[in-house]
């Protein structure tokens, strides 16, 4: 049994630690990390340090759009909606959209954020959009909704296309001149600093490796400094990922019945959905089981998803539960499934 708290208890405790802090002749500042991609075993085993780290539970699917939105409004897919990356379109036309491109009305019922919380608390809530600079659009005005951006500081996307591996050291300094401008910049008040690190983009390619873990410990040498100068530092992530190999028979062999079928399919990593023609899902699905490696689950939407979340996505849904499944080119690992890698995630506190 699983008794950790889900990543929509966040937006929750930050809010509590402001409250806590409001109530002080001197609150003090305080700084978010939000690590896209980190996991809670990994974090575990670097930030030795920290003076609080627990396991909260992602959400399903274990993506990136569905995760912060979870953890910075307090609700869960159900309510905020946004189940992944490519999905029906909200606004009903027979599109599918990607979320980070999408901009339109009705994309979520969530209103306020965590930086909603602090403005009410007497905070400035700033958000150093760091590697969300490459991400516009409807969900990041919704995830940042009473945060005032900080712009010009990119962390893991500072190439267009290819990722590129840099010196972790390199990149800890850019992050430590993002939050040391923002936490400097004139005006009256306590300030809460949210800032965006997308490590997510490294994993993908190489894993939970030296590159990270040199990176990691960077980035609690900083914390450390941070809390040792009175500021109060916490982390938070998203999901982790899963080693995935690219399975080319099984690409195959969705893209051929797809074109027979005449279905799309919308998802993202190891969680995809198809959305088969009216009254086909039946015979889709079954032509599927006897397909398919049985590392890979074939459900019905219904099983996994209420019904506001399965307006937008398709009938059948595939899940990897084994290493191989459909990949881009260069990952090996991936996310967006249901092993603990990508579930448990870290909620780590320095100068608490
Ligand atoms: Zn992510």
């Amino acid at each position: 049994m699983d008794s950790s708290d889900s990543i929509t208890i966040v937006r929750d405790r930050i809010s509590t630690l402001l409250r806590q802090e409001s109530a002080t002749p001197a609150p003090r500042d305080v700084v978010v990390l939000a690590v896209d991609g980190l996991s809670y075993a990994f974090a575990a085993d670097c930030w030795t340090g920290a003076a609080q780290i627990s396991r909260l539970r992602s959400v399903f699917p274990t993506t990136s759009s569905a995760g912060w939105l979870s953890s910075l409004t307090g609700l869960d897919v159900a309510r905020h909606l946004v189940p992944g990356v490519v999905f029906s379109d909200p606004e009903g036309s027979d599109e599918l959209i990607n979320v980070f491109d999408y901009r339109g009305r009705d994309l979520t019922p969530a209103r306020e954020t965590v930086f909603t919380d602090a403005r009410r608390l007497g905070y400035r809530p700033s958000a150093v959009l760091g590697d969300m600079e490459t991400y516009g659009g409807s969900w990041r005005d919704a995830l940042l909704r009473d945060a005032e951006p900080v712009l010009g500081h990119r962390f893991y996307t500072q190439d267009e296309g290819t990722y590129r591996e840099r010196d972790p050291r390199l990149l800890v300094d850019l992050v430590r001149d993002a939050l040391g401008r923002t936490l400097a910049a004139p005006g009256e008040g306590p300030r809460l600093v949210w800032c965006y690190i997308e490590l997510d983009r490294h994993i993908h390619h190489f894993g939970y490796d030296r590159h990270a873990a040199r990176f990691l410990a960077g980035v609690e040498e900083l914390a450390q400094e941070l809390a040792d100068a009175g500021t109060v530092v916490l982390a938070h992530a998203d999901h982790g990922l899963t080693p995935t190999r690219r399975d080319p028979d099984l690409t195959e062999l969705i893209e051929t019945l797809a074109r027979r079928n005449g279905f799309r399919m919308g998802g993202a990593g190891r969680t995809r959905w198809l959305y088969p023609e009216p009254g086909t899902a039946d015979g889709v699905a079954v032509e599927l089981r006897a397909k398919l490696p049985e590392s890979v689950r074939v459900a019905r939407s219904e099983e996994l998803f209420p019904e506001g979340v399965r307006r937008r996505i398709g009938e059948l849904v595939l899940i990897a539960e084994g290493d191989a499944f459909l990949v881009d080119h260069g990952y090996r690992y991936e996310h967006g499934s249901l092993t603990d890698a990508e579930l448990d995630t870290p909620y780590a506190a320095w100068g608490i």
